[in-house]
């Protein structure tokens, strides 16, 4: 597979077009600030009376309203949250984008599902860094990036004629993402590749793997802050093994009690059961049943903040004890605090 670095994409491409980033949060301010400090000319387009209008103009960026910012740019980067995205797009950006604009993404959710129908002839493109918006600015800062992944859903008029897989490349550049390499990918394949993972393994997965490990334990009379330690806390350090030199390397630091264990006991974890499930996952993905059940539930918000099964969710995790004895723990290991408030301030 053929990746692209900084060598690969020019700069000056982007550099010579006026880029509207819709939204200023996790991904937003990162990149407009990361394309502002590349030399792009870069408008912060918000809705009024937002709360993020004054935090983007003391980093030194120009903000406007979104069908006054889209009126005059030649890519839109739309970066507000996905569940907004379609409105968005049909109250205030489609009306005023130029015959020639680009619009970009930094996921094909609402592109794929077919929520945003764009005129055939608009270039609609992807830059997705692999990461989030708070890496996206701290690794640029540091003079790195996040791997980001370009699509290319379909080329049609661009300014200065240049192919919507140079403008792509060269989004890329200026937002860091060739400095740690690029994929190009397609929007069917970031979507459905993109839900999958953060449903059966990096969040979904995850998080019912601790809770189950932890219930067991305390439900076997262990206490809470032992179950806590054994299953949640540890979790960072044997994924930063892995994450590191892969699953062998992490093999290699546990002691071999461990590494027995892992062999013996995983597979009667994660089953046939299990992946079964996890095709199911992936089918109601694709059929774009999953997409469709997301955004009626947050059709039932009224303001904006989640739906009814989001709002029940959050508040049975909440409650969940192993949220109240975590809170109490990680509240004395001051080290963690540091990083934790980055995290909570996507800001
Ligand atoms: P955020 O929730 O952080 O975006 C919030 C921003 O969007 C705020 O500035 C908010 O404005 C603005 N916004 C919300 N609704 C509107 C509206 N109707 N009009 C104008 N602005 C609005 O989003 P993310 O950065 O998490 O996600 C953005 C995109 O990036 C999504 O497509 C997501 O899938 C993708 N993505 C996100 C990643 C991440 O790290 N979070 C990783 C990779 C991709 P206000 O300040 O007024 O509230
Ligand atoms: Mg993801």
């Amino acid at each position: 597979m053929k990746i692209f670095y900084d060598d690969d994409a020019d700069i000056s491409i982007i550099q010579k077009l006026k880029v509207t980033i819709v939204g200023y949060g996790s991904q937003g301010h990162a990149h407009a600030n990361n394309l502002h400090e590349s030399g792009v000319e870069v408008t912060v387009a918000l809705r009024d009376g937002s709360s993020s209008w004054s935090k983007a103009e003391n980093a030194g960026l120009k903000v406007a309203t979104v069908s006054d910012a889209v009126s005059d740019a030649d890519l839109v980067m739309i970066l507000a949250p996905d569940e907004f995205q379609q409105g968005l797009y049909e109250s205030e950006i489609k009306s005023n984008l130029k015959s020639n604009a680009v619009l970009a993404f930094a996921h094909g959710f609402n592109i794929h599902f077919k929520k945003i129908i764009p005129a055939d002839d608009t270039s609609v493109i992807m830059i997705a860094p692999k990461g989030p918006g708070h890496t996206v600015r701290s690794t640029y800062l540091n003079g790195g990036g996040v791997p980001s992944l370009i699509a290319i859903y379909q080329d049609g008029m661009n300014p200065n004629n240049h192919s919507a897989k140079e403008i792509a490349l060269s989004y890329a550049k200026a937002n860091g993402g060739t400095r740690a390499g690029v994929l190009e990918t397609t929007f069917k394949e970031e979507t459905e590749t993109d839900l999958f993972g953060e449903q059966a393994v990096l969040c979904g997965g995850m998080t019912a793997l601790i809770k189950a490990g932890y219930e067991t334990l305390v439900e076997a009379g262990y206490s809470p802050e032992m179950a806590y330690f054994e299953c949640l806390h540890e979790t960072k350090l044997i994924v930063d093994l892995i994450h590191e030199g892969g699953i062998a390397n992490m093999h290699y630091s546990i002691s071999n009690t461990a590494e027995f264990g892992d062999y013996v006991s995983g597979p009667e974890v994660i089953t046939n059961d299990t992946k079964e499930a996890m095709r199911g996952i992936l089918k109601r993905i694709q059929t774009g049943e999953f997409a469709d059940n997301f955004l009626n539930d947050c059709r039932q918000s009224n303001d904006g903040s989640g739906g009814p099964i989001m709002k029940e969710k959050r508040k049975n995790t909440a409650s969940h004890s192993i949220e109240q004895v975590g809170a109490e723990l990680r509240s004395k290991m001051k080290f963690l605090h540091s990083e934790r408030l980055v995290n909570k301030d996507k800001n």
